[in-house]
């Protein structure tokens, strides 16, 4: 008996290894104990969510035995929420945004679901820069579209001629994400104005533009007073996704937004086309308890100097291991190089150390590994012994 389609039975039989290191994980904390194991494999934030998180649930449990105090919204989410968000969003993009701009979406990846569903016919391409996080995949195929991943450079910033050179008619979106998922990359102003300059020329006498869609959940975290340029001011067809997921830690909350460059011209219809699509996709629209909280918490955000401070423990682990790797400008992962060029052979000898990351062939780059800090910094620094131990072999 078929009970999945042959392309779930494939999706299921690729992401076997995911599920090894996972059980594998299970199976070490339940032998060892959870504090004998340094998990770095999930990018799932530890911090508690600012204090007004919970101020605002206190309240919304006031209000709980009003009528429609959950109730159903208007699709692009409640117009309170997106005019507060267009207002700070035109400070943080440098552009004005109205609130008809945007919409509230259930987190980056609803919202990058609504966008795809709305500008892909099925056989369209999306090229994004390899390594990548591998859901885009996904997310593309959900709405027919084929992933296209293109190689970056040694340090893994745009390699912008390679990117134009996959470009085909079929070409229907460029995807970034910076700071980026898994290398900590931050694309700097004049990277993405040569990107927007190579789309304006590849755009010119189509029908239908290339749009260049810059997926931004860890626009928050770039140390060392990266800036993160936005996309917006910078190219017409570009639009930004954003989330709630990291800055607040809200991942299970599912609060995001698609944002519309105000230089897009007739951009309405394509508001209109992702509001659609927000209705349509099952979800049906950004949670209401999210969007509260985000209305009071915007602004606001996570103790960031906790995550620097991790950043800075991880690198000294890692140098005195002697591995090899780009310090990371943004996010909370490393991607190091394996010392086995097969990065499973590694991953089993670290994991012996009790020690769990995630193969970089997950994100399209095998010979390397990703090391999610979202834990506690000692943690990071409890795991050195297994990390020198596991590169000698
Ligand atoms: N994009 C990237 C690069 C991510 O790393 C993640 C989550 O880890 C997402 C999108 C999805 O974020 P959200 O929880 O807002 O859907």
């Amino acid at each position: 008996m078929k009970l999945v389609t042959e392309q779930m039975e494939q999706f299921l039989s690729g992401g076997a290894w995911i599920r090894k290191i996972f059980e594998h994980g299970l199976e070490l904390k339940k032998q060892y104990g959870e504090d004998a194991v340094c998990d770095f494999s999930l990018g799932n934030p530890d911090l508690p969510p600012p204090a007004v998180v919970g101020e605002c649930l206190a309240e919304l449990a006031e209000q709980a035995d009003k009528p429609f105090a959950f109730g159903y919204m208007p699709n692009p989410g409640y117009p309170a929420v997106r005019a507060a968000l267009a207002e700070h969003l035109s400070k943080e993009q440098g552009i004005a945004i109205a609130a008809e701009d945007l919409l509230l979406t259930c987190g980056a990846a609803g919202g990058i679901n609504c966008f795809f569903r709305a500008v892909l016919t099925p056989g369209d391409e999306v090229i994004c820069p390899n390594p990548y996080f591998v859901e885009y995949g996904f997310y593309a195929g959900n709405s027919g579209g084929i992933l296209k991943p293109v190689p970056t450079k040694p340090d893994f910033d745009l390699d912008i001629a390679a990117m134009e050179a996959a470009i085909t008619p079929r070409t229907r979106v460029v995807l970034i994400n910076s700071p980026n998922n898994p290398t900590g990359m931050v694309y700097s102003k004049e990277t993405l104005t040569e990107l927007a300059a190579m789309l304006t020329r590849a755009s010119a006498g189509r029908e239908r533009p290339i749009y260049l869609l810059a997926d931004e959940p860890y626009r928050f975290l770039a140390y060392d007073g990266a800036e993160v340029p936005s996309v917006l001011p910078l190219y017409p067809y570009s639009l930004v996704i954003g989330s709630f997921s990291k800055n607040l830690s809200l991942p299970g909350e599912r609060v995001g937004y698609v944002v519309v460059s105000p230089l897009m011209e007739g951009r309405a219809q394509l508001v209109a086309g992702l509001v659609f699509a927000n209705r349509i996709l099952g979800f049906v629209n950004a949670p209401a308890v999210g969007q509260a909280l985000l209305l009071r918490a915007l602004g606001q955000e996570v103790d960031r100097g906790i995550y620097e401070r991790r950043r800075a423990a991880m690198a000294g682990v890692l140098t005195r291991a002697g591995y090899e790797f780009i310090m990371p400008r943004g996010a909370f992962y490393f991607f190091p190089k394996s010392p086995d060029a097969d990065e499973l052979v590694f991953l089993d000898r670290l994991a012996k150390e009790r020690v769990l990351a995630v193969p970089g062939r997950g994100f399209g780059m095998p010979g390397y590994f990703r090391l999610a800090f979202c834990v506690d910094e000692a943690v990071i620094n409890r795991s050195e012994a297994g990390f020198a131990r596991a590169i000698r072999g």
